[in-house]
C-alpha cells in the first residue's frame, strides 16, 4: 500500500492545539492497526530549533538521532509511542539551505532557481523521503503557523500539489481553527473560521474536515454554519473543546467519529480501534487522589512550555502511581536577585527537580536549591545542567573544594569539576554542535539507577557541551557521590547518585524525552515514589 498523507493546517490563531490534534488523530489511526508517523513543518528560517530561545519557542525536543526539534515532535512521540527522526521536523531554513547549496554546485544547469518549483519540490521531496524511509501507512504533516502567513505559503502550495499528485483518496486535509466566544453574549463566533477556510480555498486546498477549537462544546448552530460555509457535511466538523488533560483529546475526537471518518476518506478499512490501555491511562490520570508536590527549579519557569517533556514525564509517572502532581515553579534567578531564603521557597516540597539550562543566571539559586534537597533529604533529580550543578554543590559543600564550578560559568575556577567535553574544543558554530541524541550508557550493578531501569545497558538522549571532569571522580566518590552510569564510548559520567539518600540522582542525559504515557521513565517513577515517602 502506498503511504497516505494527512495535512493539518491551522486557522485564526496559532497555538490552538494543532500539535495535539495531529498527535490525537495519529493515535486513532494507529489504534486501528495502521503504522503512522508525523512530520512538523516550521516555516521559519532557523535550520532547527536548537538555537531558539525556549522563552519564545518552548522546549527544544531532542530525537534519538540528535535532532534539536520543535516540541510538537514530543507530542507525536508521546501519543504515538514511537521514536522519530530529525527528518520529521522540516524548516524553511533546511529547505532553502539545500536549494541554495545545490545552486552553488551548479546542479540547476543554468535555470532560474525559484520558489516554485524549486523550493516546493524540495518540500515535497522531504515529506516523501520520510514516507519512503519509514514505510508508514499514514504520514501526518502538520504545517506550523496559520493559513495566510506569508512564511507558510510555499508549504501550502506544496501540499496543494501533493494532493493532486497523490490522487484522490490518498490525502486528507484537516483544518484546525479557533472558535472564540464573545464575552458579552456568550455566543460562539464562527466568522473567523469561515474566513480562514476561505483563505485555504484561495490557495487551492478544500479541507475535508474542520476541527473547531473552543472553550465549550461546539453548539449545533455553530457546527451547522461551519459545515455550510466550508462546503462540508456536519459530520466532518469536530468539536475540540477544553478538557482536563490533553491526553483526553484523542478520546474526545474518537467519540465524534474522527478516526472512522479519516480512515474512510483515506480509503482504508475502518477497523475497531484498540484504545483500551489509553483509556485506562486517562482514567488513572483523572482518578488519582493523592497529591504530591514537586518543585521545579529553573530559569525559564514563566513559560511552562520550556520544560514540557519534563512536566509530561512527571505526569506519566504520577498517573501510574495514582498521584496528582502539584508543580511548584521556582525561578532560580529570583533566589539570587531577591536574596530569598531557599528554605522558605522550597519548604513542603516532596521532590525537587533542578531543570536543564545554560549560563550563569540562576545557577547559584539552583545550587542553593540542590543543597536544600541534599541537606533535608528531599528526593532530588538533577537533569543535565541540574546534574552538573549538583556535582558543583557536592564538590563545594561536601568534598570541601571551595570555589568549585563549571567552566561554563567560571573559566578560572580552581576546581573545574564540570568542564567542556574534549571534542568541543575548537567548535565555534553554535547550531547543532552539542553532544546530541541517544548514546548507550552502562549502569553500575547495585546502584539505584540500575535497580530502577532493571538492566545494565540503557540509551538516553543528550544535549550538552560540558561534563563531569574525570580528574575529580575519585574525590567525589571518596565523599560518597557515586558514579552510577558511564557512557559506553569512553566512560563519561552519565549518572551520579548519593547513596545516603532515598533518592538523589543526577542525570547527564534527559530521561524525559523517552517517557511515554504507557511507559513512564524509570527515573521519574523512582523520584515520585520516593516523594510519597516524604511527610
Ligand atoms: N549547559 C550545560 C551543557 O552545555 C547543560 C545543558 C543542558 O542542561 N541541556 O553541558
Amino acid at each position: 500500500m502506498p503511504s497516505k498523507y494527512v495535512f493539518v493546517t491551522g486557522g485564526v490563531l496559532s497555538s490552538v492545539g494543532k500539535g495535539i490534534t495531529t498527535a490525537s488523530l495519529g493515535l486513532l489511526l494507529k489504534a486501528r492497526g495502521y503504522s503512522v508517523t508525523a512530520i512538523k513543518i516550521d516555516p521559519y528560517l532557523n535550520v532547527d530549533a536548537g538555537t531558539m530561545n525556549p522563552y519564545m519557542h518552548g522546549e527544544v525536543y531532542v530525537t534519538e538521532d540528535g535532532g534539536e526539534t520543535d516540541l510538537d515532535l514530543g507530542h507525536y512521540e508521546r501519543f504515538l509511542h514511537i521514536n522519530l527522526s530529525k527528518k520529521n521536523n522540516i524548516t524553511t531554513g533546511q529547505v532553502y539551505m539545500r536549494v541554495i547549496d545545490a545552486e552553488r554546485r551548479g546542479e540547476y544547469l543554468g535555470q532560474t532557481v525559484q520558489i516554485i518549483p524549486h523550493i516546493t519540490n524540495e518540500i515535497k521531496r522531504r515529506i516523501r523521503e520520510v514516507a519512503s524511509e519509514t514505510g508508514a501507512d499514514i504520514i501526518l504533516v502538520e504545517i506550523g503557523g496559520t493559513v495566510g502567513d506569508i512564511e507558510g505559503q510555499p508549504f501550502l502550495e506544496a501540499v496543494r500539489q501533493m494532493r493532486i499528485e497523490e490522487g484522490p483518496g490518498n490525502t486528507l486535509s484537516i483544518h484546525v481553527a479557533l472558535v472564540p466566544i464573545l464575552s458579552v453574549t456568550g455566543e460562539q463566533k464562527t466568522k473567523p473560521v469561515q474566513h480562514s477556510v476561505q483563505e485555504l480555498r484561495r490557495i487551492g486546498i478544500q479541507p475535508d474536515a474542520i476541527v473547531a477549537r473552543c472553550k465549550r462544546p461546539l453548539e449545533p448552530e455553530a457546527k451547522r454554519k461551519i459545515a455550510l460555509y466550508s462546503s462540508l457535511p456536519e459530520h466532518a466538523v469536530f468539536s475540540s473543546h477544553d478538557v482536563e488533560t490533553v491526553y483526553e483529546v484523542p478520546l474526545l475526537l474518537e467519540e465524534q467519529g474522527l478516526g472512522s471518518y479519516a480512515a474512510s476518506k483515506l480509503g482504508l478499512e475502518d477497523r475497531r480501534p484498540d484504545l483500551e490501555s489509553w483509556r485506562e491511562f486517562v482514567a488513572r490520570l483523572k482518578d488519582a487522589s493523592r497529591r504530591v508536590e514537586v518543585a521545579m527549579v529553573g530559569k525559564y519557569t514563566r513559560l511552562k512550555d520550556s520544560y514540557m517533556s519534563i512536566v509530561e514525564a512527571v505526569k506519566h509517572a504520577a498517573a501510574s502511581l495514582r498521584l496528582i502532581p502539584a508543580f511548584r515553579w521556582v525561578e532560580a534567578s529570583r533566589i539570587e536577585s531577591e536574596k530569598l531564603d531557599v528554605d522558605d521557597v522550597l519548604r513542603g516540597s516532596q521532590a525537587v527537580i533542578v531543570l536543564p539550562g545554560f549560563g550563569a543566571r540562576g545557577s547559584e539559586g539552583k545550587i542553593d536549591s540542590i543543597r536544600y534537597a541534599r541537606e533535608n533529604k528531599i528526593p532530588f533529580l538533577g537533569i543535565c545542567y541540574g546534574m552538573q550543578l549538583a556535582v558543583v554543590e557536592f564538590a563545594r559543600n561536601v568534598v570541601g573544594l571551595r570555589g568549585a564550578h563549571s567552566t561554563e560559568i567560571d573559566p578560572h575556577t580552581p576546581y573545574p569539576v564540570i568542564d567542556l567535553l574534549a571534542e568541543q574544543h575548537g567548535i565555534s558554530r553554535l547550531g547543532g554542535t552539542m553532544r546530541l541524541g541517544a548514546y548507550p550508557i552502562r549502569l553500575v550493578k547495585g546502584s539505584l539507577v540500575y535497580r530502577l531501569y532493571g538492566k545494565e545497558l540503557v540509551a538516553e538522549r543528550h544535549r550538552h557541551r560540558y561534563e563531569v571532569n574525570p580528574r575529580f571522580i575519585d574525590k567525589l566518590e571518596a565523599s560518597g557521590l557515586m558514579v552510577s552510569g558511564v557512557s559506553e564510548d569512553g566512560g563519561r559520567v552519565e549518572f551520579v547518585e548519593y547513596r545516603e539518600h532515598d533518592f538523589y540522582v543526577g542525570s547527564q542525559p534527559h530521561p524525559e524525552f523517552k517517557s511515554r504515557p504507557l511507559e513512564p521513565a524509570p527515573l521519574f517513577l523512582g523520584l515520585l515514589s520516593a516523594a510519597t515517602r516524604v511527610g
